[in-house]
């Protein structure tokens, strides 16, 4: 939800879907056409599979615009979103909310709920402090994150999902919407190009994808899934088809200090970046449950993730484990078993476990 130049193009994911989503551009055969565009502070590509580029442009186009209307909305990064005025105006009395936005804040607080706060959109403040909200990531002091820490919790709002009021419990208390935001406006541009007939596309958010159908002469969309240390573009991938599948990491933006990456996946319990895990993949119904997921499972570490990821038939999880020795441990759950797939350059780095 904000903009931040990235060490390396953005394409990770996509360089997966290049590779396979592609079919020879022979005449009027099927093919797999990428239209760009720049939102809620990263790159967004919806990418249809059609005999003809120029007549599927205004689809492609409709689907993108949906991403500037709901940054518009749930921006964490500008002062007049609507989520910039809730954190103008919820306090003292209950404002009203959009009913997107309200919609949202209503999946958040369920998964506070669901992951015993670990998923909080209350941690605002202590993603300021931190400076990744408009600043510079930098370790703060102890006693400023102490502070900022005080203001944490959904318990300190007051939300009426009948009446789409919000109250905050106290001055300080704000939310941010950027763990969830992604997922939801991937699931508005597929919910576009549905309603516009498109049954086979990819609408692809960095890191956060919905996958409709498949490419031309392909049963499933290939995905790839980053390496979370940048040696190569992606270290494995998944064929999805009719899912979600969102990623969240600590290495596209964290502050190294004392020999640790701090990153922007803030455990609201400690008040401190969440560590134990270099990433966590998130397959399911839909990109907007996906994201939500991926940051608390972050959150968790490997053993609660695992714990209840496997609890759920409603998502699975692939969750890369720092290793000692140069090998990391890729957890992977046993539904995908038959859609992941280590890519070659990648097995002397990783050591892969279904669970
Ligand atoms: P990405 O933004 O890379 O797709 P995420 O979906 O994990 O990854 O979202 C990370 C963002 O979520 C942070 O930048 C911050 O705005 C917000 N956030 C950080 N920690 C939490 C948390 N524990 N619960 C909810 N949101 C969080
Ligand atoms: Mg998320």
């Amino acid at each position: 939800m904000r903009y931040r130049p990235r060490r390396v193009p953005s394409f990770a994911l996509l360089a997966g879907l290049l590779a396979w989503g592609a079919s020879p551009p022979t005449g009027a055969a099927l093919r797999s056409v990428t239209f760009p565009g720049r939102t809620m502070g990263t790159y967004v590509n919806v990418t249809l599979v059609t005999r003809d580029s120029a007549a599927s442009a205004p689809v492609a186009h409709r689907a993108l615009a949906c991403f500037t209307r709901i940054d518009s909305l749930m921006s964490n990064w500008t002062t007049t979103s609507e989520v910039a005025r809730l954190n103008r105006d919820a306090y003292p009395r209950a404002t009203r909310v959009q009913p997107e936005v309200a919609r949202v804040i209503q999946q958040s607080i369920a998964a506070w709920r669901a992951t015993d706060g670990a998923f909080d959109i209350t941690v605002e403040p202590l993603v300021r402090l931190w400076g990744f909200l408009g600043g510079k990531p930098h370790v703060p002091p102890a006693d400023a994150i102490a502070a900022a820490f005080r203001h944490v919790g959904t318990q300190r709002l007051d939300f009426d999902s009948t009446a789409r009021t919000l109250r905050f419990k106290a001055d300080s208390v704000r939310i941010d919407l950027g763990g969830i935001a992604k997922g939801y406006a991937v699931d508005v541009a597929a919910d576009s190009l549905r309603a516009h007939g498109v049954t086979n596309a990819l609408v692809d958010l960095t890191g956060n994808m919905f996958a409709l159908g498949a490419p031309a002469g392909r049963a499933a969309w290939g995905i790839g899934i980053r390496d979370p240390r940048d040696r190569m573009a992606y270290f494995a991938h998944l064929e999805i088809s009719n899912r979600g599948i969102s990623t969240s990491g600590a290495y596209e933006q964290f502050v190294a200090a004392d020999g640790k990456i701090y990153g922007h996946i803030f455990d609201p319990r400690t008040g401190r970046p969440a560590e134990g895990l270099l990433s966590v993949t998130v397959v399911g119904r839909n990109a907007f449950e996906c994201d939500t997921w991926d940051t608390p499972l972050f959150v968790l570490g490997p053993r609660k993730a695992m714990q209840l990821a496997g609890a759920r038939g409603d998502f699975a999880v692939v969750l890369v484990q720092p290793g000692t020795a140069g090998v990391d441990t890729v957890w992977v759950e046993k539904t995908l078993e038959g859609n992941f797939q280590l890519e070659p350059a990648a097995t002397s780095l990783f050591h892969v476990v279904y669970f």
